[in-house]
Parts: C-alpha cells; sequence; structure tokens
C-alpha cells in the first residue's frame, strides 16, 4: 500500500455537519427563505389538490429527481458551500482505499480480462477520480486489463461537474440526451467513461459496482401502525394554511404495505421498494456476470423507525418546508438489502466504516501522507479528514460498509447457497476483515 499512492490530494475545508448525522423528522432549522412557495410546493399543491395525497416515496421522488425541479437534477449540493458533505469529499484516503478493495477483489476472483467499474450516484465524481488515481499507481498490475467507468446519474448539474473531474478535457465529450447513454468521454488516464440514468442501461458485462450514499436517497414509504392495522404516512395540503403541506395517515390500507414483514414489530416503519429492485438487478448481474458490489451508506438492521429527514446548507431542515431546496433522506435498512439479494449472492457485513476502513490499513496510508505532506496545515487536515472517517461518535460508527459477492468468492466454488453461512464474513474479503494481498 506503501508504494500505491503518491499524491496528495487537497480537499476543502471540512464543515461539520454529514448527512448520517442526525435521525428526526419535523423540526429541524429552516432556511430564512423557508416559508418561500417554491416552484417544486406549487407543483405538489397542484398535484395534491387535483388527485388528493400522495406517498411519501411519491414526495421524496418528486422533490429529488424530477427532471424539471428536482433538488439533484439542478443543485451542486455537495461540499463546503453546499448542503452536507460525504467522506469521498473528506478525504482523499476514502477512495483510495476503496479502489485498493477493488483491485483485491479482481486479484481474488482470478483477475478477469476485463471489468467494468460502475458507480451508482456519483456526486462529484471525487470518489471515482481517488479510485482511479489508484488503478493509474497499480498500472503494472492492471496493464493487461481493459477497464471501462459506467457512471449512474439522473442529475445534468452533477454529470457536467463529474466530466470535469474525470474527464480529459482535449478529448471531447459525445453528448446524446435522447440515447440511453446520455453522456460518453475518456478519463483524464485514458480510459471510456459513460454516463447512464438507470442502473438497467448499463451492459451486462464483469462488473464491480459501488454505491456510496446512494442508498439513502431512494423513495422510501411510511407506515404507522394503528388501531386498524398499518396505515401509510401521505403528504396533504394543510387546511390551516394553504401553502404549507403536511402530513396525514391513509384512511385504509394502500399497496406498499406489501413491503413490511408479517412479523413486524416496530410502531413505525419505512420501507424502500426502489432499493429492493436495484439490489436484485445487482444481484442477478453479480450472480451471472461475476464482479461485487460495495455499498456504503448510513443505516440499521431492520431496527430503526423515523428516520426520514432533511439538510439545507449543513443543518437539519423541515422535510415539507421549502421543497426542493433541500436534501431529503433516509437511513438505509440493511436487513431488508440483504433479503432482496435472495441468496442469489452472498451479503457481508454491514461492518462499520471505522472497522472496514482499518481492516483496509487507513492507519499505514495516513502515516504515509503524514510523512509526505509538507505543510503543517495540510497534515492537520489529513488529521481532521481521519478524526470524521473514523471518530465513532463522527462518521465512523453510523456508516456501514455491505458487499454482496458471487457465491464461489467466498465458498471456493462449491454450491453453498445457504443465506446463514453467506452472513458470515469469509476471511480473504478485505475490509471485512484485515487486507491481506494473495
Ligand atoms: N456518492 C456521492 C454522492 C452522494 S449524493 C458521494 O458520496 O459524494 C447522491 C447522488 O445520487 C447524487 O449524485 C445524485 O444526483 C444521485 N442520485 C440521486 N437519485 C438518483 C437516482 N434515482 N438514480 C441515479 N442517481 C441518483
Amino acid at each position: 500500500m506503501n508504494a500505491v499512492v503518491r499524491r496528495c490530494v487537497a480537499r476543502a475545508g471540512i464543515p461539520c455537519i454529514w448527512r448520517g448525522k442526525c435521525f428526526s423528522s419535523g423540526s429541524g432549522n429552516e432556511p430564512a427563505e423557508s416559508n418561500r412557495v417554491t416552484p417544486m410546493l406549487r407543483h405538489l399543491m397542484y398535484k395534491i389538490k387535483s388527485t388528493g395525497p400522495i406517498t411519501v416515496a411519491e414526495y421524496m421522488k418528486e422533490v429529488l429527481t424530477n427532471p424539471a425541479k428536482g433538488y439533484y437534477v439542478h443543485h451542486d449540493m455537495l461540499g463546503e458551500k453546499g448542503d452536507f458533505i460525504t467522506s469521498p469529499e473528506i478525504s482523499q484516503i476514502f477512495g483510495e482505499l476503496l479502489g485498493v478493495w477493488f483491485v483485491s477483489e479482481w486479484i481474488a476472483s482470478g483477475k478477469s480480462t476485463a471489468f467494468q467499474l460502475v458507480e451508482l450516484g456519483p456526486g462529484r465524481g471525487t470518489l471515482t477520480a481517488d479510485i482511479l488515481r489508484v488503478f493509474s499507481q497499480l498500472g503494472s498490475v492492471l496493464k493487461a486489463c481493459d477497464i471501462s467507468i459506467h457512471l449512474v446519474e439522473v442529475s445534468q448539474r452533477l454529470s457536467e461537474i463529474q466530466a470535469l473531474t474525470l474527464t480529459e478535457e482535449k478529448v471531447p465529450l459525445e453528448r446524446d440526451a435522447e440515447s440511453l447513454v446520455y453522456m460518453k468521454g475518456i478519463t483524464k488516464s485514458g480510459i471510456p467513461i459513460s454516463w447512464y440514468r438507470d442502473l438497467k442501461d448499463v451492459p451486462k458485462g464483469y462488473s464491480f459496482y459501488l454505491a456510496h450514499e446512494f442508498f439513502d436517497v431512494l423513495p422510501v414509504h411510511k407506515f404507522q401502525k394503528t388501531p386498524h392495522g398499518w396505515r401509510e404516512v401521505l403528504v396533504d395540503v394543510d387546511p390551516q394554511a394553504s401553502d404549507k403541506l403536511r402530513f396525514v395517515l391513509a384512511p385504509c390500507a394502500t399497496p406498499a404495505e406489501a413491503f413490511i414483514q408479517r412479523d413486524e414489530r416496530r410502531e413505525h416503519v419505512e420501507v424502500c421498494p426502489d432499493a429492493g429492485v436495484i439490489i436484485q438487478e445487482l444481484s442477478q448481474r453479480i450472480a451471472s456476470t461475476g464482479g461485487a458490489a460495495l455499498i456504503a451508506d448510513y443505516g440499521h438492521n431492520g431496527t430503526k423507525t423515523d428516520t426520514f429527514r432533511g439538510f439545507y446548507g449543513h443543518q437539519l431542515h423541515d422535510v415539507l418546508i421549502a421543497p426542493g431546496t433541500a436534501d431529503l433522506t433516509a437511513d438505509v435498512d440493511f436487513s431488508y438489502l440483504r433479503r432482496m439479494a435472495q441468496e442469489k449472492v452472498a451479503c457481508l457485513g454491514p461492518v462499520e466504516q471505522r472497522t472496514f476502513l482499518k481492516n483496509m490499513g487507513i492507519d499505514v496510508r495516513l502515516k504515509v501522507l503524514l510523512d509526505k505532506a509538507g505543510e503543517p496545515s495540510m497534515k492537520q487536515q489529513l488529521l481532521r479528514g481521519y478524526d470524521m472517517l473514523m471518530n465513532p461518535q463522527k462518521m465512523g460508527e453510523r456508516f456501514n460498509f455491505f458487499a454482496l459477492l458471487p457465491h464461489q468468492r467466498l465458498h471456493g466454488g462449491s454450491q453453498e447457497r445457504n443465506a446463514r453461512q453467506s452472513k458470515t464474513p469469509s476471511s480473504s474479503v478485505a475490509g471485512f476483515n484485515e487486507l491481506i494481498w494473495q
């Protein structure tokens, strides 16, 4: 690892809030213009008045990814000037260690002659850039391997920023808004890179998939247990204030109730059918063509209740106020992801971020960078970044790593399909155990 990456990349200052931080909805800080009737609010009012209250999932989907007014579609929400900060934006070490994870998995699974790196929700492209730097540094190991990059991104604005971060300026980007591959180019290290809006449009080759803080933005349905059974939480216009929204309970059962476990004991649950669809697609692909998926997010194992929340300018934000101006998110239920994999693949984790990064050698990497960092301010920044990623009170315990791998990868080609076995971390998978170069 010491020889892997030599550059020390300056990152912006580290604001103090990350999205995994709090989990209460409703009573957050509100932006100065919080009472503003945003174009999204007008759109939702119109919709609700004409066809009735909408589910929280529909609300999230509209607010975040509506092609005309969605929060993700036109904002650059990441970093100091945005609404929240993520691990790759905090420290280069994060992406580098993930790059090492992919190379280690590529080696362990037999050094295929080609692979696709597919990132879901790549933000500013920082994570893929850090991973590609590792791939370049490990050029002698990967030289016979044909690599391509595939980014799944709904945001026009962010895809432009990703292209700026990742592609070679001298090679013009090919754009075709009507095509399933809406943009194509060549990375700074000469690798083909393509953009898609949907995972199912990515070619089905041998692939390594990455989703960092992606599953938490997928729409959730919320349910409350009542004396009459489960009732879905809906978003309605507030009769007391015609330019405000409020939560109500559906008067009768609604279809998404099918996603709640029969033996569910919680009083309030959030279910995310879109996450299930994506996990099924990933599992199917990995089972049939090989590769792996690494998913990192804040979440729980089917224990938490009300985690739906908003962020605006690094502050908690009321989810129903000024929709379209703030990020919306809900904790990922890893037990649900595991169920949706349906034993087609082995699932590892979730393990806490600090355990995963420690196993990947974060301490050694930090030391190398500290030794190389000339300026005291650079050293300080590296240490602050490390603290943010690893401190149990910060991101160290709230964020988790979860992986999908072909069964053969863990059980040496046996036909073992026992889900309980696949829950046991294999000694040979880096991050979930200590990294050992093979
Ligand atoms: N992974 C990045 C960014 C996380 S923010 C990081 O860790 O820094 C969530 C990302 O997912 C953004 O890039 C957003 O535009 C994208 N996104 C949100 N909903 C999406 C969807 N339904 N399909 C594809 N991308 C989506």
